[in-house]
């Protein structure tokens, strides 16, 4: 997800977890519906899932907020394109992230193998760095 995203939602958005599973895995609700801040909530059972699914189920209600999205008045069928269209952009940020990665391993192993960078570690901060940078 790219940093403005993130600032965003970390500005604008308010994340709850329910302790009753109330039948829902997750949900988004804009600020316009509730007059406030945005609200993702999520239900109890997310702690049951894996890392890849809990960041799937995060990053597929984020989209919904940044694509605006909400679930009044919707037909059945534009409910399904915006659920298409939250899982495009979820991944898109995925696909995004994987590249970022693969940049980094190859930066950080460039500058253990040319010993600019003795310690692993501290090549992968300083390869994260550039990544950042580039972006
Ligand atoms: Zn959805």
């Amino acid at each position: 997800m790219p940093k403005e995203v993130l600032d965003d939602v970390l500005e604008n958005c308010v994340f709850l977890m329910l302790g009753e599973d109330a039948g829902v895995r997750a949900a988004f609700l804009p600020a316009a519906l509730i007059g406030g801040k945005s609200v993702f909530a999520f239900y109890e059972m997310l702690y049951s899932k894996t890392a890849d699914e809990q960041n799937s189920m995060v990053l597929h209600e984020i989209a919904h907020y940044v694509l605006g999205h909400s679930d009044r008045g919707l037909s059945d069928a534009e409910y399904v394109k915006q659920e298409e269209k939250a899982n495009a952009l979820k991944g898109q940020w995925n696909r995004d992230y994987k590249e970022y990665l693969d940049y980094v391993e190859k930066r950080a192993n460039e500058l253990v193998d040319r010993g600019e960078c003795d310690d692993s570690s501290l090549a992968w901060d300083r390869a994260c760095q550039e990544a950042d940078e580039r972006l």
